[in-house]
């Protein structure tokens, strides 16, 4: 009854599940268990947020639009204590949301910011357990990419470098209503405890990532020129700069990136 009462908002992203057998395939591979922190993000109409709610009876939701809030109060009332966020997820700071144990965040991500919110959860990522998304497939396929794959480029090397990445499986459009354009994905996300390779200027590596990935067609050496002024520094780097940078891999850039910083 309450999804008659709302319409979706386009500008929110707003596909909302309605295949039951998905929902639980998602719970289920998120692995909750009674005794978890879950934050949700963008609960919406509440179709995993009952479940999990149902498991965990207590649960944090972070959710930006106010008129859906009435519906996932009605929705899960009856399941456990829920407290809701209002907030862009964007603007919220996870350390305030910290008690004692690590976070599991779990979320129907809104597609049209899926990336800027990836990018704000790295700047937390100390605080996770682990996170389950549902993005479009393509940007799972990005996420989780090798070096020399089309799909290859700054998210994939910015998200492994922090995070073990798996692709879980696919959700078709026809499991929301209304129905995306595209194919969507589960990713999990676990953070590293101790990451296998380490960037000792960190702002360094990200700024390089990025700006060799703006010019992903030229040479590493033609990018980096303007970067690193001393031509002996790029003389002896440890990569072959004559390759560009969707073939080098994450511990590749990591390496290239404590080399310059030395
Ligand atoms: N979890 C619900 C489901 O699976 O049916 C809804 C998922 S829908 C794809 C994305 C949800 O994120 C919507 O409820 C939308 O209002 C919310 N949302 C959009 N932008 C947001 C933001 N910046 N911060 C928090 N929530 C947001």
């Amino acid at each position: 009854m309450s999804k008659v009462q709302h319409k979706a908002k386009k500008s929110l992203g707003q596909n909302f599940l309605n295949d039951q057998n998905i929902i639980h395939n998602i719970i289920s591979k998120a692995r909750i268990k009674p005794d978890d922190q879950v934050i949700e993000i963008g609960p919406g109409l509440g179709a995993l947020t009952q479940h999990i709610l149902a498991i965990t009876k207590q649960l944090t939701v972070i959710e930006f639009d106010r008129d859906v809030i009435p519906l996932l109060q009605e929705k899960c009332q009856d399941k456990g204590d829920l407290h809701i966020i209002h907030k862009d997820v964007l603007k919220v700071d996870f350390n305030t949301l910290y008690q004692e144990k690590k976070i599991k965040l779990i979320g129907n991500l809104p597609y049209n910011i899926s990336s800027p919110i990836l990018f704000h959860l790295i700047g937390f990522s100390h605080l996770f357990k682990d996170m389950h998304f549902m993005l479009q497939k393509e940007v799972v396929d990005r996420i989780v990419a090798s070096p020399g794959n089309k799909n290859y480029g700054r998210l994939s090397i910015m998200l492994q470098y922090h995070f073990d990445c798996q692709g879980l499986f696919d959700v078709p459009a026809s499991a929301f209503t209304p129905a995306p354009k595209v194919t969507s994905r589960i990713l999990r996300l676990i953070p590293y405890d101790k990451k296998p390779y380490i960037a000792n200027d960190y702002a360094l590596f990200s700024s390089m990532v990025k700006q060799t990935f703006q010019q992903r067609r030229k040479t590493l050496r033609n990018t980096l020129k303007n970067m690193i002024s001393d031509p002996q520094q790029l003389q002896n780097a440890p990569i072959d700069l004559s390759r560009r940078p969707e073939s080098l891999s994450v511990s590749e850039f990591v390496q290239l990136t404590n080399f310059f910083e030395s």
